[in-house]
């Protein structure tokens, strides 16, 4: 494999870890979430997804918001890359299956189906492209650090959302890291 299309590859896993992360955090901003990282294989990523998978809820909302969540990671890859849908949708292969699960659970068949399924798959390009600058920071940085966790990707977007006081908690959060790394 030629080195380009390696670091290709590495944002574009980059971009499609981003895009979850970022889409869950606008969609479910009550929940805690768990590391971003984009060390694993691609194909076996969304380890953040696995984790927070389960609700207590099974309202439809909750159920169209995970679906939107899983979607986006696809999505985000795409918008980063639009060449690249094969791949991407290779990538995607395990959010699409549980995907699929939740449709099932939700008793969808069908044309219904079908679909439910492809307007959720535009909604997610659309809410992934109105957060593509905060997308983009949190890929940016997972390109640097390859791994970070839930609270120092909700700064990034909260700095991208224009808070004051997050470029400074920012600053103070990394320079705490640098200090455990030595
Ligand atoms: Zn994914």
């Amino acid at each position: 494999m030629k080195k380009t299309s390696i670091k290709n590859e590495r944002s574009c896993t980059a971009f499609h870890e981003a895009g979850h992360f970022v889409i869950r955090v606008r969609l479910v901003p009550e929940k805690i979430r768990e590391k971003i990282s984009i060390k694993r294989r691609y194909g076996t990523l969304g380890r953040s997804i696995e984790e927070t998978f389960y609700w207590d809820s099974e309202e439809l909302e909750d159920y169209k918001k995970e679906i939107l969540i899983l979607f986006s990671g696809y999505a985000a890859h795409v918008e980063f890359n639009k060449k690249d849908q094969k791949r991407a949708w290779v990538g995607a292969e395990d959010d699409n299956q549980k995907a699929e699960n939740l449709l099932e659970e939700m008793g969808l068949k069908g044309k219904k189906r079908i679909a439910f399924s492809n307007d959720l798959r535009e909604v997610a390009k659309k809410i992934v492209r109105q957060n593509w600058k905060a997308i983009e920071e949190v890929a940016k940085e997972l390109l640097i650090v390859e791994e970070m966790s839930g609270d120092e990707g909700e700064l990034i977007i909260s700095h991208i959302d224009g808070d004051p006081s997050a470029a400074r908690a920012l600053f103070e959060y990394r320079r705490f890291k640098k200090t455990l790394r030595k």
